[in-house]
């Protein structure tokens, strides 16, 4: 058995997608899997997610992993494809292609396609990243609309970058502007991150594309998911390998860079950033030990970290072991180390076994 593994809840994924379709009843959902279903299994995600509309993937090698794997529903390259060659990989593969830059558009255009490619014209509405300029917007559409390797209807994209901060009037604009360009006869459209489906309901529209929602992590810095009703899917868990009396003046780890200041006992936990776990995790970082957080002291390790789990605690060598999701929110982990939850989630690395539960 592994001693370090992620439980991957399959009912919280369901349950969330559920929240999600009950924020946005009139919308279909885009449920966003790149990254490996955000380290929590791309092709187990994808068979359980059996009521979405479509999948999101970053890249051509993800949407194959999925059609291999036996997936049939529509899959959505979000960054559309990066060379010219892969179109017919696409067309053959059924997959539909955000389309943002005018390289794309000409290499569509140009190409000798088996079958009309479907597509995602992505406007930029200020995130600056990718994405056509409003004053572009509308001749690319034509273009597309006129070429005979295009499906028809076009859907219409865009992306937020604020959408997280509730308070910030930038994500209104950017519905505005989306809502100006949307045409009669186009397919359909879609705005929404999670954060946006949680937060900015003008944004549904026809289809929502959440990632980091279904995954039951809250993407704002000071709500919990639980304020959502959704629920952590991954769980992050080890257990202590040895537990040690440890008096004051007493450091421990590399670096020697923690001093005890009294008597206390430490507790080695089996996981450090060989598994994922950032070895940049500062002194006082929750880790929850039968029930209770403790801080880390010492540096993180590439195979273990160390918590001061007090003078007179009674956890024993073996015990069970949290280090993010069910009782101790990833969220509020990722916040401590200077990051965001999709980080800690997204990375951990293939030493650690994923373990599902139905
Ligand atoms: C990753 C991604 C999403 C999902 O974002 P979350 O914040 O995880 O919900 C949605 N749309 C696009 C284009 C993306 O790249």
């Amino acid at each position: 058995m592994n001693i370090t593994y992620a439980v991957i809840d399959l009912n919280a994924l369901q349950q969330n997608l559920q929240s999600l379709q009950q924020t946005a009843p009139g919308s279909k959902v885009l449920a966003v899997v790149k990254a490996n279903a955000y380290g929590h299994g791309m092709v187990k995600v994808a068979e359980t997610l059996q009521d979405v509309h479509a999948f999101g993937v970053a890249r051509l090698n993800e949407a194959l992993i999925l059609r291999d794997a036996g997936i049939k529903k529509p899959i959505v390259l979000l960054e559309g494809f990066f060379n010219n060659s892969d179109l017919h990989t696409l067309v053959a593969k059924n997959l539909q292609s955000v389309v943002h830059s005018e390289q794309q558009v000409d290499a569509i255009l140009k190409a000798d396609l088996a079958k009309p490619l479907q597509v995602w014209l992505k406007l930029d509405t200020g995130m600056h990243r990718l994405g056509f300029p409003p004053e572009q917007f509308d001749s690319v559409y034509q273009r597309l609309q006129n070429s005979k390797n295009i499906q028809q209807p076009i859907n219409l994209i865009t992306h937020f970058n604020c959408a997280d901060e509730l308070d910030n009037p930038i994500t209104a604009l950017q519905i505005k502007l989306f809502k100006q360009h949307i045409k009669n006869n186009s397919g359909l459209n879609s705005l929404a991150n999670s954060a946006a489906t949680l937060a900015w309901p003008e944004a549904h529209s026809d289809i929502i594309r959440p990632g980091i929602a279904l995954y039951g992590v809250s993407p704002f810095a000071d709500k919990s998911a639980e304020d959502f009703q959704l629920k952590p899917v991954m769980t992050l868990k080890s257990r202590l390998i040895a537990v040690r009396e440890h008096q004051a003046g007493e450091s421990v780890g590399y670096g020697a860079n923690w001093t005890a200041k009294q008597d206390t006992k430490l507790g080695v936990v089996a996981v450090g950033y060989g598994d994922g776990y950032p070895r940049m995790a500062p002194e006082g970082t929750p880790v929850l030990v039968n029930g209770r957080l403790v801080p880390i002291v010492g540096r993180v390790s590439m195979d273990m970290l160390t918590v001061d789990l007090g003078l007179n605690s009674s956890d024993q060598v073996g015990d069970d072991v949290t280090l993010w999701g069910e009782g101790l929110p990833a969220t509020q982990v990722a916040k401590h180390i200077g990051t965001i939850a999709y980080e800690l989630v997204t990375k951990l690395t293939s030493r650690v076994a994923l373990q599902y539960r139905e």
